[in-house]
């Protein structure tokens, strides 16, 4: 399957998120492709209701591609802590509880990894899965992943979520201390957009 877009299509970025659409925006800058929020078409966020980063990526994206007559991009992403048997995952964003807090989902982290069979067990990955679908309900999905280990305390100003807890591999420094364009050329969103890019956007 090799369905591409084309320059001068519009492009649903199928998020409310205005930092996802700042940072898709500034990926797709140069591609000739017009991306829109779904928020500015004033789409609807369906509930996150599948069991796997895949599923609440194409649900997202099959949602807003059939609402807009557009295709659309989603992006489902997190944090998985091995000790914690991948968790909070799927449930990144929800650790943080109602007022957003990651301080408070990076202390919970911490906790529940001290309080887990194996608390000496560090390694930790970000997910982040992106999906293409079309109107015709065509779609495709892209992963990315980093590995690395999760580190206590927090530490770093940059970033967001759990930036400040988390060390790639092959670095010392946490994600949160690094500055955008390096952790943007190694990250699991990095990686699932280079994919995507590859198969998707148009060829130059
Ligand atoms: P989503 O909007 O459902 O994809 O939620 C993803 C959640 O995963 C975010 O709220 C963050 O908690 C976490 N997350 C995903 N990517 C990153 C990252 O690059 N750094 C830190 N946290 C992240």
């Amino acid at each position: 399957m090799s369905r591409r877009l084309e320059r001068g299509d519009r492009l649903v970025l199928a998020s409310h998120n205005a930092g996802k659409l700042a940072e898709f925006e500034q990926l797709l800058a140069g591609t000739g492709v017009e991306l829109v929020s779904a928020a500015r078409l004033g789409l609807p966020e369906p509930e996150e209701t599948a069991d796997s980063f895949a599923g609440n990526a194409a649900l997202k994206a099959h949602a807003a591609a059939a609402a807009s007559g557009l295709p659309a991009l989603s992006d489902d992403s997190g944090f998985c802590v091995r000790a914690l048997v991948g968790a909070p995952g799927l449930y990144s964003a929800r650790w943080a509880g109602p007022g957003r807090d990651f301080s408070v989902a990076m202390q919970r982290v911490r906790d529940a990894v001290a309080a887990s069979a194996d608390p000496a067990d560090t390694r930790a990955w970000f997910i982040s899965v992106l999906c293409l679908a079309w109107p015709d309900a065509e779609a495709r999905s892209f992963e990315g992943r980093i590995d690395g280990s999760f580190a206590w305390p927090p530490r770093g100003g940059n970033g967001h979520g759990y930036d400040p807890v988390f060390v790639p591999d092959g670095d010392t420094r946490r994600f949160a201390e690094m500055d955008d364009a390096e952790k943007n050329a190694i990250s699991h969103r990095a990686r699932s957009f280079a994919l995507f890019a590859a198969g998707c956007l148009p060829e130059r």
